[in-house]
């Protein structure tokens, strides 16, 4: 677990040999969780690493998910029974995806079947189901534009960054300068926790790819430094 500025975290697990990394913001107004990592993670190492931070999970205020990904909504369950308040959420257009192991299969893994002839079987299924974890239903979805309020002087605001997938949201984080963009920001793939590429960058969209971080742009920011998953601007 790494403190990246006053009150923003990136809690550290593993999927599949590559590192796993989830924001954890906590203001004094309220707190937001991006991601729940796969089935078994909240209590793997999310709940204990928010707890080394001194965080209450009982008092979450915000679950998100950025997007409709195994390791990213997997432990939406779990993650809800240790913090039952907390409002669970995604961008709007992964909402189908994002609430059962069924409609993941079927909007997301097997969704190059018919087309292409590529498909998930046998033990890769099996991990899938292992990981993915009960049905659990999303309480709140966003379209980008929205903003949460996380102390007096701090509020971050969504961001619509489709490409990985067609909900993919990302948060904007205005006090620190820095965006935290989950799987929207690829760089050259995903590196494994041997330092050797595990895997391509990956894209739903590739025009929607291409065109979703010039939103920095927009917002008149330069990049002045990027880790996986995270741009901070200068
Ligand atoms: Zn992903």
């Amino acid at each position: 677990m790494q403190q990246l500025f006053n009150g923003v975290f990136l809690l550290e697990g593993e999927v599949g040999g590559r590192p796993l990394q989830l924001i954890y913001l906590r203001g004094d107004l309220a707190s937001l969780l991006m991601d729940t990592g796969c089935a078994h993670d909240p209590s793997r190492f999310i709940v204990p690493q928010m707890r080394e931070l001194d965080g209450d999970p009982s008092h979450l205020t915000w679950i998100l998910n950025t997007h409709s990904d195994l390791d990213h909504i997997g432990g939406n369950h779990e993650m809800k029974q240790f913090a039952p308040r907390a409002v669970l959420a995604c961008g709007e257009a992964d909402r189908h995806i994002c609430e059962s192991f069924e409609t993941l299969m079927r909007y997301r893994y097997d969704l190059y079947r018919a087309e292409h002839q590529i498909f998930y079987e046998g033990e890769a299924v099996d991990w899938l189901r292992a990981n993915a974890g009960p049905p659990q239903c999303i309480e709140a979805t966003f379209r980008g534009n929205e903003h949460i309020r996380l102390g007096a002087d701090w509020e971050v605001e969504l961001l619509s960054v489709p490409g990985h997938s067609k909900g993919h949201l990302a948060v904007y984080d205005p006090l620190h300068k820095a965006l935290y963009g989950a799987d929207a920001i690829h760089g050259r793939g995903y590196p494994g926790l041997d330092g050797r590429m595990k895997l391509c960058p990956t894209y739903e969209d590739v025009d929607d790819d291409v065109r979703g971080l010039p939103l920095a742009g927009e917002k008149g920011l330069r990049y002045s430094g990027v880790l996986p998953g995270i741009a901070q601007f200068c």
